[in-house]
């Protein structure tokens, strides 16, 4: 090729490169680009909820992109183990993640936050918080150095307080018992004098099982049933006070994220909200039927949590917040945007949402 055409030809490309923003959609430049896609979940496959809506949303950018934008999910354990997503998905080995933000409190001391808080916001709050009150600006910024960009994908609502092989009427019967408890939950546990253990979802039953734990919380009827606790457990407590309304995530790798065109990125964004909204759906529909299942077809005793462990729950949630927040700046920061809206959106809720329960039953 002479230097003159060189020159013209390169001169091509480059507009058709500054071009492509003006032009996208399938008739344009855009159109022909297609991309591949990994998901590395930390389900186990096909999980009722948690894998079931990482699925839908693997299924619905695929089909909503025309084909474009592919992506191509993993159970845990298949690419990669449960708690490595958030690596794998930091380094590149997969360009997206469905997981939980509360398993990578070691990566970013405020991460928990970003899932649910003790005694904390509801579904319906948590998303007020993320998406009209500051929250996803804090959680873009607490995962920016690790190249990642985080979007809600999911809710399972209030969840139980958990199992347990022996009823629990005292402090005094949680002391020394290994329980099953992530996130914040375990470590206000351990104040109670439990021992917390950390296990992926799909460990849990053969842990109970064993006798290699005592107890243990998943998440509600729904996911309980699944997994057949009922079977390894009599006592079913409430109310989920270590997660009253979890948000799952979606995180995608941001060199990944920024190598799409407009239109994909938006497309992802809406697709992780229609999912977050949908799973929630899931749980409450889900969980009407589990619930009854369990109680009246595998005599499961339901209990609520004594008073005085509540209250001592409650107690030391706020010590094991405040300690993590004198720790570090951006769990202060994280904490105090949380408890501001909080305090507002409870005095709202006190006479809408919670007036309103009490007037139906
Ligand atoms: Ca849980």
């Amino acid at each position: 090729m002479r230097r003159r055409d060189f020159l013209i030809s390169s001169a091509a490309v480059l507009a058709t490169a500054c071009s492509r923003p003006q032009e996208p959609g399938p008739g344009g430049q855009d159109g022909g680009q297609r991309f591949q896609w990994k998901m590395v979940t930390s389900w186990p496959p096909n999980f009722p909820g948690l894998g079931t809506g990482a699925a839908e949303l693997a299924r619905m950018i695929s089909r909503a992109s025309g084909g474009r934008l592919t992506v191509r999910i993993y159970a845990a354990g298949e690419l990669v183990p449960a708690f490595e997503v958030f690596d794998a998905v930091s380094r590149g080995t997969a360009e997206m993640g469905h997981t939980a933000a509360y398993y990578w409190k070691g990566k970013a001391e405020a991460a928990p936050f970003f899932c649910t808080m003790p005694f904390g916001f509801n579904a319906q709050e948590m998303n007020a918080w993320l998406y009209h009150g500051g929250g996803l600006e804090l959680w873009r910024e607490l995962y920016a150095p690790f190249g990642l960009v985080p979007f809600p994908a999911g809710n399972t609502g209030m969840q139980m307080a958990g199992w347990f092989k022996r009823e629990i009427r005292s402090i005094e019967d949680l002391r020394g018992l290994k329980m099953r408890i992530p996130g914040l939950g375990g470590e206000v546990m351990a104040r109670l004098g439990v021992v917390p253990v950390n296990l992926p979802g799909g460990e849990i039953f053969t842990a109970m099982q064993t006798g290699a734990i005592d107890a243990c919380e998943w998440v509600g009827p729904y996911n309980d049933l699944a997994f057949g606790f009922h079977r390894v457990a009599k006592y079913y407590y409430y109310p989920g006070w270590q997660e009253p309304g979890p948000t799952l995530e979606c995180i995608v790798n941001k060199k990944a994220y920024e190598s799409l065109p407009e239109d994909l990125q938006e497309l992802i964004a809406a697709c992780c909200a229609a999912v977050n909204d949908r799973m929630l759906a899931d749980y409450t529909a889900q969980n009407r039927i589990a619930l009854k299942t369990l109680i009246e077809e595998h005599g499961v005793e339901l209990r609520p949590l004594p008073e005085e462990v509540l209250a001592a729950l409650r107690q030391a949630s706020e010590e094991v917040i405040g300690e993590s927040a004198r720790r570090d700046a951006m769990s202060a920061k994280v904490r105090e945007s949380m408890h501001a809206f909080r305090e507002a959106v409870a005095a709202w809720h006190r006479i809408s949402e919670r007036a309103h329960y009490e007037l139906r039953g």
